[in-house]
């Protein structure tokens, strides 16, 4: 599973996008795939935030130097790919986890621009719930 880190604070400078970030919970949603990932043995990948999924061709690897909130639709000047812009990111997410299983290492060993940088961990440490026992009188 993969996620991508945003940097909500700037996106939030956005007058046009601040409710409807707020209104997501997106740190909700990051959290439960965090502890759940870990409950469900899963693996849980965290982009890094300048990780360029929306402005890079998931066919060619060509990189647009910019990319509006507008354009809906993501063209390659290179190999003239059309995609949905966030079907183009979610391909370069999934080619990301597929970099990363294939080194064999965990998900802090490569980041998103190839670096060695670690990245922050995947999520809280789990520990199972168990149900409460009746109390004895
Ligand atoms: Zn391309």
């Amino acid at each position: 599973m993969v996620v991508e880190q945003l940097n909500v604070a700037g996106l939030l400078r956005n007058r046009r996008l601040a409710r409807a970030i707020c209104d997501t919970g997106m740190a909700e949603l990051r959290r439960l795939l965090g502890y759940k990932s870990t409950w469900y043995g899963c693996r849980l990948v965290v982009a890094d935030p300048f990780f360029p999924s929306s402005k890079t061709c998931s066919a060619c690897g060509w990189a647009k130097a910019k990319l509006t909130l507008a354009e809906r639709t993501f063209c390659c000047e290179t190999c003239g790919l059309v995609m949905d812009r966030d079907l183009n990111a979610a391909r370069n997410l999934a080619k990301l986890v597929e970099l990363i299983v294939a080194a064999g290492s965990g998900p802090e060993a490569l980041n998103a621009r190839g670096a060695d940088r670690k990245t922050q961990s995947a999520g809280q440490v789990a520990t199972k719930r168990e149900p409460r026992k009746a109390r004895s009188r």
